[in-house]
C-alpha cells in the first residue's frame, strides 16, 4: 500500500487544482492520499471527490504555519474534520497578514533592483487569501533572476537576504489545539528543515508531546536520505509514530515525484497503522 500524506494544490502554493493533484498522485501509484494545503482547507471537498472517483483512500489534511522559538515550524494535521469551526477560524487568522507581508516582500525586492514582484507573484496565486513566498520564487525564476526555486530561497526571501519579511504565525499550542479539536492527528512536518540546535529541537519535541502530539514526518521530499535515518532514530527514541509524504508542489519542482517516494525505514510504527 502506497501512502502519501503531504502535498499541495493551487489552493495554497501548489500549481495543480486539487482534482488534478489527485489524478497525478494516482498515476504515481498512490493508494492512500492526503491533501495538506498551507493554512487552508478550501480544496478538501474537491480533492476527496476526485480521490474517491480514482479509487484512492482520502485523508483530509492541512499544514499549519507556526512560529516557535522565533522560527517557522510547520504542523500537519491528518484526518481532520474540515468543517470544524474552531479549525476554520484558526486557519483564517493564520492566513491574515499574508497580503501586507507580500507587499513588504515586493518593496524589498524593488530596492534590490527587481520591480513589480507583487504583480508578478500574483499571477501565480490560485487563492487570493494565500500569497506565499513560493509564488514570488516562481516569478523570479520566470524573469530569469534565478534558475530554480531552491536557488531563489538561497539568494532571496530567507533570513538575511532581500525579500525576507519576518512574520508571526500561529503558536504551537494553537495549531495542535485546532487540529485536535477537529478530530485530527498533529504531525511535526519535515523536522530536518528547521535551524534548531539539538537542545532546541528536543524542546520542540517535548513541548509537542506535552500538547498531545505523537507523530513526526520521517520520509518526506523535504528531507535528504540521511535525514530519513536521523528522524527514524528520533521517532524510535521518543516513541513517535512516523509519517511519510512527498511535499509535492508541482511536477518537476519538488525533490520527489509521487512514484519516487521511498518506504519508511524499518522498526517504525506508521501513523496509518490503525486506519
Ligand atoms: P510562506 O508560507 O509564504 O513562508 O512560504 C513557505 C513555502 O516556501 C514552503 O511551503 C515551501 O513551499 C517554500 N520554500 C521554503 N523554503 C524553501 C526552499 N529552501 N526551497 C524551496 N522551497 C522553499
Ligand atoms: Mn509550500
Ligand atoms: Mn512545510
Ligand atoms: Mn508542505
Amino acid at each position: 500500500m502506497k501512502v502519501d500524506l503531504h502535498c499541495h494544490s493551487s489552493v495554497s502554493d501548489g500549481v495543480l487544482a486539487p482534482a488534478a493533484v489527485a489524478a497525478y498522485a494516482r498515476k504515481g501509484g498512490v493508494d492512500v492520499w492526503a491533501l495538506t494545503d498551507h493554512d487552508e482547507v478550501g480544496g478538501i471537498k474537491a480533492a476527496r471527490a476526485a480521490a474517491q472517483e480514482l479509487g484512492m483512500r482520502f485523508v483530509a489534511g492541512v499544514e499549519i504555519s507556526v512560529t516557535w522559538a522565533n522560527e517557522t515550524v510547520h504542523v500537519v494535521g491528518l484526518q481532520i474534520d474540515e468543517d470544524n469551526p474552531t479549525l476554520i477560524a484558526g486557519l483564517a487568522a493564520t492566513r491574515n497578514g499574508r497580503q501586507a507581508r507580500a507587499l513588504e516582500i515586493s518593496a524589498q525586492l524593488e530596492s534590490a533592483g527587481i520591480p513589480n514582484a507583487y504583480e508578478g507573484a500574483r499571477r501565480y496565486v490560485g487563492n487570493p487569501d494565500l500569497i506565499s513566498r513560493t509564488h514570488f520564487a516562481r516569478y523570479l525564476v520566470e524573469i530569469g533572476v534565478c534558475g530554480s526555486t531552491p536557488e531563489v530561497f538561497r539568494k532571496y526571501l530567507t533570513e538575511g537576504k532581500p525579500g525576507y519579511v519576518p512574520h508571526r504565525w500561529a503558536t504551537l499550542t494553537e495549531a495542535v489545539g485546532w487540529i485536535r479539536r477537529a478530530g485530527g492527528i498533529p504531525v511535526i512536518a519535515h523536522p530536518g528543515r528547521y535551524p534548531f540546535s539539538a537542545t532546541a529541537e528536543g524542546a520542540l519535541f517535548d513541548e509537542f508531546r506535552q500538547l498531545g502530539g505523537n507523530t513526526i514526518e520521517v520520509v518526506t521530499g523535504s528531507h535528504t536520505p540521511d535525514q530519513y535515518a536521523e528522524y527514524a532514530e528520533v521517532a524510535r527514541r521518543y516513541g513517535f509514530l512516523a509519517s511519510r509524504g512527498t511535499d509535492f508542489h508541482a511536477p518537476g519542482e519538488s525533490r520527489l515525484e509521487f512514484a519516487e517516494l521511498p518506504p519508511l525505514p524499518s522498526g517504525l510504527t506508521p501513523v496509518w497503522h490503525d486506519w
